[in-house]
Formats: structure tokens, C-alpha cells, sequence
């Protein structure tokens, strides 16, 4: 076992927990704006038609990386119930604390994300 890294687990799980529940929220927040555009040409105006479809599709998108980021919390959080919280998933050296803080649910070192083949 690794020395144990200077991690606040209680800290990072409420941090984690609390971008969690945030992306929970604007993802309830957001399902009108994933529905299908509706195909009423007498209301909308074509162009406005084309809008509604660019804004939905991006809506669509950033749903998507919120969904990527819901699983990369619920792995972190896995992974401070195991006690690896904080240790590099692949090379399993303690990964820096500036870079958990700027990343919380990052499951890399640096290096190993620098160089994922090494
Ligand atoms: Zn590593």
C-alpha cells in the first residue's frame, strides 16, 4: 500500500457529490430542450425550424458530456469508498493534489495521462 496522499476524503466526496447533484439538476432542467423539434411548419418559419434543430443538437451534445461527467464522479466516489481515491488508476502512484483539485474525478497521474501507453 502507498503512503496515503494528503486527501480530504470527507472534502472531495462532498465536492463530488455536490457537482453531481448540479449536473442531476441541469439535466432535468434541460429536457425540454432535447426534445424533437416540432415538424408544425405553420408555426415555425423555416429558419427558425433550422435554430430549433442547431440549439436542440446542442443541447443533445452538452447533455452528452454531462453524462461522461456523472460517470467519472460515480467512478471517483467508487473510488473513495475503495480507498484508492487519490492513487493514479493506472500506474498507482499518488496522483498531485493541484491536479485532483482542478480535476476531482480525474483517475490518472499526470504522467499516465500524458502517457497513456506507458
Ligand atoms: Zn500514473
Amino acid at each position: 500500500m502507498n503512503d496515503t496522499p494528503e486527501i480530504d476524503a470527507a472534502d472531495a466526496k462532498a465536492r463530488l457529490l455536490a457537482r453531481r447533484q448540479e449536473l442531476v439538476h441541469l439535466t432535468e432542467a434541460s429536457v425540454e430542450a432535447r426534445r424533437p423539434v416540432e415538424l408544425d411548419q405553420a408555426r415555425v418559419g423555416r429558419l427558425s425550424r433550422m435554430d430549433a434543430m442547431q440549439s436542440q443538437a446542442m443541447s443533445i451534445e452538452t447533455d452528452r458530456r454531462r453524462q461522461v461527467e456523472v460517470r467519472r464522479i460515480d467512478a471517483a466516489l467508487t473510488r473513495l469508498d475503495d480507498g484508492e481515491y487519490g492513487f493514479c488508476a493506472s500506474c498507482g502512484e499518488a496522483i498531485a493534489l493541484k491536479r485532483l483539485e482542478f480535476d476531482p474525478t480525474t483517475p490518472v497521474c499526470i504522467d499516465c495521462a500524458r502517457d497513456p501507453g506507458a
